[in-house]
């Protein structure tokens, strides 16, 4: 069964050859033919690549309606799944432009909460499609591709951590079990309940007791999520995991879009993974990666 991708642009990200979805086609088109990944584009971003030839010759490119005809909502149902596997998707890119009224409408935004619920990759920039596409290369056992070796180089790297509270106890899992990759990063960053948490971990592991395993900004409700922002708009950070709740209405909800459209602003920058199913196999596939280098 190949892996099936729904896939958006705003309309910046399409409008000129070196727009934000070439350059990630250029990137990761190599990648994309090896998986025989199906893109399923709605009408505009569809259009845009078939004129670019960017795939030509690939058959895993299909045509969705245009936007204003329900394309990204059909989009939102397959991701969801429609009729078994038949009209199931495995997750999205919807290569946000910040600005683009459209990043806003409801299906936008439903597009990127049922990934979150249904545990499937929400890639919203040029970063994140990049990052994913090797990733799964990797973990098809491919050869690492060189042209990635910058996003899995840590030690040159911020990563911003943030959980909601239901989703607290898996952020911690998920950080004991991966307790050595992340400490490769040069620097970690947290909002600041979920920051003292993960310290705490961190001092039962070995840290040292007078050293923070992660710096704190306030905490999400306190605008926390700000903060990390304007990190991320300063590049001074490149990757956040976001375990968000998509269960509760949370009154911080402005800061939350804050952080993910700061997150779209660098598209070739920065990423965020938002469910704890897409960051353990993130996290695999890093592991693999070192290994093969390391070989
Ligand atoms: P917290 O903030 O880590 O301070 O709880 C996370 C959030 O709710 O955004």
């Amino acid at each position: 069964m190949p892996v099936r991708l729904g896939l958006a642009a705003n309309r910046l990200h399409h409008a000129t050859a070196d727009a934000a979805l070439f350059r990630w086609l250029r990137a990761s088109g190599a990648g994309i033919r090896e998986l025989g990944i199906e893109l399923h584009a709605v009408g505009r971003t569809h259009d845009a690549i078939a004129a670019a030839g960017l795939l030509d010759g690939h058959a895993g490119l299909k045509r969705y309606p245009y936007g204003r005809d329900g394309g990204l909502m059909k989009l939102v149902a397959e991701v969801v799944g429609m009729e078994g596997d038949a009209r199931t998707l495995d997750g999205a890119i919807y290569l946000i432009d910040p600005v683009d009224p459209s990043s806003i409408f409801p299906e936008a935004a439903a597009l990127k909460r049922q990934c979150v619920i249904h545990g499937k990759p929400f890639l919203s920039t040029v970063a994140s499609a990049r990052d994913w596409i090797e990733n799964e290369r990797v973990l098809a056992g491919l050869a690492p591709d060189p042209g990635a070796d910058a996003l899995h180089a840590f030690e040159a790297q911020t990563l911003a951590l943030i959980a909601h509270d239901a989703m607290k106890p898996q952020m911690l899992a998920f950080a004991a079990a991966h307790y050595e990759a992340l400490s490769r990063f040069a620097r970690r960053v947290a909002t600041g309940t979920t920051g003292q948490r993960l310290n705490e971990m961190a001092w039962s592991r070995g840290w040292p007791q007078d050293t923070p395993w992660v710096h704190r900004f306030h905490s999400g409700p306190m605008g926390g999520d700000a903060q990390i922002a304007d990190l991320v708009l300063e590049r001074q950070c490149q990757r956040a995991v976001f375990f968000e709740d998509p269960h509760v209405a949370r009154q911080h909800e402005a800061d939350i879009q804050l952080l993910e459209r700061a997150v779209t602003t660098v598209t070739d920058d920065a990423m965020c993974i938002t469910s704890p199913v897409v960051a353990a196999r993130w996290m695999d596939a890093v592991g693999r990666r070192a290994r093969w280098r390391a070989a």
